[in-house]
């Protein structure tokens, strides 16, 4: 090893990169965007907006604009929002405010990979309940743990990628009052379980909400999160957020997409969560494949062929999916994002063919 890389925390350098594979495809069903663009009327709007907007000058310090637009949506405080450069970088901001060598990190496997990677960095321990057999949360293994094993942070994620299953207000409620430290619930997949935690803050001060405009906002290519909490936990993530982290561009599509929500994006949710059920049965009704019931825009299935087969297979038709074999439990599995009706014709009738 080089003398240079010996300043790299051990822990950093025995940890792979957090990365995606680079292939590309017509239908791009491996990243649970949403398959629609944003509308005409969403995009016509923003960019009247930002034509109207001196480019020359900073974003506002904090956006407090979008702040009060988001506390609006999502019926919460202004002073307990934080919107961010995606959800990822809320992650990261919180579990630098949390985190430092021996703090600990309870998280439900197979899960979204960054709570490990970015715990892992800051020195912190992850400590990993598996989901049960069938996939949904081990809500008594897991209250067992937080209450006896000092869990600083829990990190669940509600609708669970990859698997879409979801916690229970009143599972959540019972690790709330156990948990010593601070429980996060990632809804970054909220809209399609029709579901939020948001009205547990007002009973909860340890309750951490994220959300994002990635999926069903249809925002992924601008970068757009944001966290909600208590006014007071806030005010200390807050500390850890770079000034000016969300430019100007992107600010300005979030309040656009929040004003409109209802008339332009909300019809459109309700078409991928009809898709969703019909790509489950038709998916379920082919011999090689069983597909895990989930309340998100995506879903795992299990498959007779090998996943790495079904990638390849697939992407010679143009259809990216996700190959998730190397999560732990899912050796058998590929996830799947919905698409547009016609997107997803194309899916069924190529794994049919498989
Ligand atoms: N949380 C979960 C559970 C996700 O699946 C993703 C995206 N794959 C994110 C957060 C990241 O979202 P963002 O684009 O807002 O950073």
């Amino acid at each position: 090893m080089s003398e240079s890389l010996e300043a790299i925390k051990s822990a950093v350098r025995n940890l792979k990169a957090y990365s995606l594979s680079p292939h590309r495809a017509s239908i791009k069903l491996n990243q649970n965007e949403n398959p629609w663009d944003v509308t005409p009327a969403i995009k016509a709007e923003t960019l009247r907006r930002l034509e109207n907007r001196k480019w020359s000058r900073y974003p506002d310090f904090i956006s407090t604009g979008l702040h009060a637009r988001l506390a609006e949506f999502a019926t919460w405080t202004d002073d307990g929002v934080i919107a961010g450069n995606g959800s990822n970088e809320l992650i990261q901001a919180l579990l630098m405010v949390t985190i430092s060598e021996r703090k600990r990190v309870l998280i439900a496997e197979p899960t979204f990979a960054l709570y490990r990677q970015v715990t892992t960095v800051l020195g912190g321990r992850v400590v990993s309940v598996p989901l049960s057999s069938e996939f949904k949360f081990d809500v008594e293994t897991l209250l067992k743990v937080t209450e006896i094993s000092n869990i600083d942070v829990v990190i669940l994620c509600s609708p669970n990628n990859p698997t879409g299953c979801v916690i229970t207000d009143e599972d959540l409620r019972r690790l709330l009052r156990v948990a010593p430290g601070l429980v996060v619930i990632d809804e970054a997949y909220h809209e399609f379980a029709e579901h939020s935690v948001v009205p547990l803050l007002k009973e909860f001060k340890n309750l951490v909400v994220l959300r994002t405009f990635s999926k069903a906002m249809g925002l992924a290519g601008l970068r757009v999160g944001y966290l909600l909490a208590a006014p007071e936990l806030v005010t200390e993530i807050r500390k850890a957020v770079l000034p000016y982290n969300l430019n100007a561009i992107s600010q300005t599509a979030a309040e656009v997409s929040v004003e409109l929500y209802e008339a332009e994006l909300l019809p459109i949710v309700k078409k991928l969560i009809s898709e969703r059920d019909r790509l489950f049965n038709e998916i379920g009704a082919i011999e090689a494949f069983v597909p895990v019931r989930s309340f998100a825009n995506f879903m795992i299935i299990k498959t007779k062929i090998l996943p790495k087969t079904i990638f390849n297979e697939l992407i010679q038709r143009d259809i990216l999916i996700r190959d998730v074999s190397s999560y732990p439990m899912l050796s058998e599995y590929f996830r799947v994002s919905v698409g547009t009706p016609e997107e997803n014709d194309r899916l069924i009738a190529a794994l049919r063919e498989l």
